[in-house]
């Protein structure tokens, strides 16, 4: 991997354009935060020298194991922490291509070593954590994000604390405690509040996306920049449309800042419409498109099968990648997620709820006209549906037990 010099990277405000050195800033930009608003941080990188050599031969080699590949355009580490997290399949869903008029592909991140994206997330910003002398971190999570920073603060040895909240997914609150991170829950309006806390006066560093503010780890958003280009670099060009299920919205961010850097080396000649998934339960990015909004309006977190994205809270960095891309943004019903989830089931996928509100998406706008005929559109699946129990039963029942087994008893269940 070639180095990149620190003087050639910097953090850059995306709401006050303020450029600040490479450094740990937990509450996002300073000069924003000294007027008392938020203003995300994102990680930048001089390409104005062209394609670097170690991103040209990751580039020329196409999807592999370990985001570290893309390290020129990464945060320059010390000691990179890896899993072996990304290299995920791009995979072509051919009859649903044929019956839409369109190229389908869904970019499989359950395939991330703790089965979600947040596997890239997590590599880079607890890598960073460790260079920048943290020793404990603390994330806010569903599940994914969780489990993610659990796995690679085992492997970085940090201490991990995970604050989740009786919505949350139990079973990965457990899987979390087995990787060594303690795992509380409490009342999901007194996280923040408890984050602020810990990150003031205790030495935690938050490696979440959406506490204490959104966007608070730019180097973790930078990990989903990987995800932008292993889709280009799998295509051989560009997408026309790219799906991403949106909670706190930092992946969708992520994936488009990927395919802004392909596009600025040159390596790609233009950039997809993003279009940020959400549900009917809440959907503030729709809110804000619908009433030409360059601000997110809090919205309430009511229950729905899509645990992962019932985030009220996006970052405005997601609102402008809308914008700037000329996508838009959606919200899809339960009705249209559980058709979700049977139609890829029915092809042998088994994503998680959320993201499956890509395909939801995918069907409704198709439906409304979005597309061109044979456009190529990516849904990014985040997660395994396999981590949320909840949904599972609320969408199968439990098998009948045959406890005196016999064909005619097998025929009572089922039509032989
Ligand atoms: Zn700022």
């Amino acid at each position: 991997m070639t180095a990149v010099r620190t003087d050639t990277q910097w953090l850059q405000c995306v709401r006050c354009g303020a450029r600040h050195a490479i450094g740990i800033y937990a509450f996002g930009c300073p000069t924003c935060l000294a007027q008392g608003r938020e203003g995300p941080l994102d990680f930048g990188v001089d390409v104005a020298d062209g394609v670097p050599a170690g991103f040209q031969a990751a580039w020329d080699a196409g999807p592999k194991h370990n985001i570290w590949r893309y390290g020129d355009l990464l945060p320059a580490a010390d000691d990179p922490l890896s899993l072996d997290e990304g290299g995920t399949p791009i995979t072509f869903l051919d009859d649903l291509s044929a019956e839409l008029g369109l190229n389908v592909y869904v970019k499989n991140e359950t395939m991330n070593p703790t089965w979600s994206f947040k596997d890239r997330h997590a590599a880079v910003n607890l890598t960073m954590a460790r260079q920048h002398g943290y020793t404990k971190v603390v994330a806010s999570s569903t599940g994914n994000a969780g489990q993610a920073v659990a796995a690679y603060a085992a492997l970085a040895g940090l201490r991990a604390l995970v604050i989740g909240y009786p919505s949350s997914s139990e079973l990965l609150r457990r899987v979390m405690q087995i990787h060594g991170a303690a795992v509380v829950t409490m009342p999901k309006s007194e996280i923040g509040g408890m984050m602020r806390e810990l990150v003031e006066h205790h030495g935690w560093l938050p490696v979440g996306s959406s506490d204490p503010n959104p966007l608070a780890s730019p180097y973790g958003v930078t990990g989903y920049k990987t995800i932008g280009y292993e889709i280009a670099s799998a295509l051989g060009k560009a997408p026309d449309t790219v799906l991403v299920p949106t909670g706190g919205g930092d992946s969708l961010y992520g994936v488009w800042r990927g395919l802004i850097d392909l596009r600025d080396m040159g390596l790609i000649d233009r950039l997809p419409r993003m279009v940020g998934c959400q549900t009917e339960a809440t959907h503030p990015l729709l809110h804000a498109l619908s009433h030409n909004r360059h601000e997110i309006e809090v919205q309430p977190e009511p229950v729905s099968l899509a645990t992962s994205i019932i985030e009220g809270r996006c970052g405005v960095h997601t609102l402008q990648a809308l914008y700037a891309s000329g996508g838009t943004a959606t919200a899809v019903s339960e009705a249209e997620l559980r058709q979700a989830i049977r139609l890829m089931a029915g092809r042998g996928f088994f994503f998680e709820s959320a993201s499956l509100a890509t395909i939801a998406s995918l069907l409704r706008l198709h439906g409304e006209g979005y597309f061109r005929p044979g456009e190529t559109v990516v849904c990014v699946i985040t997660g395994s549906g396999v981590k949320w129990p909840d949904v599972i039963n609320q969408v199968a029942p439990a098998a009948p037990h045959l406890e005196q087994p016999s064909v005619a008893a097998l025929a009572d269940v089922m039509d032989l």
